[in-house]
């Protein structure tokens, strides 16, 4: 009966109704959520369009970096974007789908925090959890300092909180709207499923390149 008001309060996470597409690389049908797009700026560059939201004829791929590079060596960028001598290079294109990943991962920390599910710095996200409310998953910034990230990954394991390393300090706490930030902790919710689905495909996608 919900299912009205719970749609749009989830209007900026994927959609469950996602239309089909197909990977350049490997030819399988998927959910479109589950694949990247790629476009044609006006300069003719390859750019990535991680949500799907730039203007243009698109060709998509799996979001592996295998499947990248055979729509690369297939010529499907040529035929897909309708632009000539084109071959765009997998790496720089897999570097700008990291980055890309990271700003959703940063906007929906940011929603997070707007929403009040987010509490930081380290006596914070402690008093959260002596009250009980142990969060869905922590991150920690990756110029925290070893003790205190060491501390906050026991804790973390202890009670099996996910516990993702990245940004720098600098960047949390910008997210944040506060000076420097060494560690976020995300209360459970659609939100913290989001950000523990987009740090896991960051780290898949790392690790490819
Ligand atoms: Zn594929």
């Amino acid at each position: 009966m919900n299912r009205r008001r719970n749609l749009k309060n989830n209007a900026e996470l994927p959609s469950r109704r996602s239309p089909q597409r197909t990977c350049a690389g490997c030819r399988k049908v998927l959910d479109q959520d589950l694949l990247v797009r790629y476009v044609l700026s006006p300069e003719q560059q390859v750019l990535v369009d991680y949500r799907h939201k730039l203007p243009g004829r698109g060709i998509y791929t799996c979001i592996h970096l295998a499947c990248l590079q055979a729509a690369i060596k297939q010529g499907r960028f040529i035929r897909g974007l309708r632009a000539d001598a084109l071959r765009p290079e997998a790496e720089a294109l897999w570097k700008m789908l990291a980055r890309q990943i990271e700003e959703r991962v940063l906007s929906l920390i940011g929603m997070a925090r707007k929403s009040g599910q987010s509490s930081s710095g380290l006596r914070q996200i402690k008093a959260e959890a002596a009250r009980e409310r142990l969060p869905a998953l922590m991150v920690l910034a990756l110029d925290l300092s070893p003790g205190t990230r060491e501390k906050l990954q026991q804790f973390a394991a202890r009670n099996e909180i996910p516990c993702y390393i990245a940004f720098n300090k600098a960047v949390l706490g910008q997210v944040l709207g506060k000076a420097e930030r060494g560690a976020v902790a995300i209360g459970a919710g659609p939100l913290a499923t989001a950000i523990i689905e987009e740090l896991e495909r960051f780290k898949s996608i790392s690790g490819e390149s």
